[in-house]
């Protein structure tokens, strides 16, 4: 979708740091981590958030969350956090739906 920074990004017509790629999806690191690792995780088909999806996303979602699984499992990561902000409210900055996987550091404070 056009003006969509993350559309950009699977397009790459701006850069990131990318880990992971397949058909359905985009894997790489976030540009304000919060923790030593910290990636997000987006399907390639525009979809805004959480808020949007419904039955037929049911697929989708789930092979994200077996991928943040996956990657997080790659990257070193015993345990970590994940994240989905949906909505303004919601604390969502970024409207094309993304996996948040984050960890790294010994702190179990509350984010
Ligand atoms: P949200 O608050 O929407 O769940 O999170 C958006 C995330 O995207 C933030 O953690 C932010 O640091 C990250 N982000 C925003 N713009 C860019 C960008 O251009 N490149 C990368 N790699 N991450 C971005
Ligand atoms: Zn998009």
């Amino acid at each position: 979708m056009k003006d969509c920074i993350f559309c950009k990004i699977i397009n790459k017509d701006i850069p990131a740091s990318i880990i992971y790629e397949d058909q359905e999806y985009l894997a790489f690191k976030d540009i304000n981590p919060i923790d030593k690792v910290h990636i997000l995780i987006i399907p390639k088909i525009h979809i805004e958030n959480l808020i949007e999806c419904d039955e037929t996303h049911q697929m989708m979602l789930g092979k994200m969350l077996l991928l943040g699984s996956k990657l997080a499992n790659k990257l070193g990561l015993k345990g970590y956090r994940t994240m989905i902000n949906s909505g303004v409210e919601g604390g969502q900055e970024v409207f094309h739906i993304h996996f948040h996987v984050y960890g790294g550091s010994k702190t179990l404070a509350k984010i």
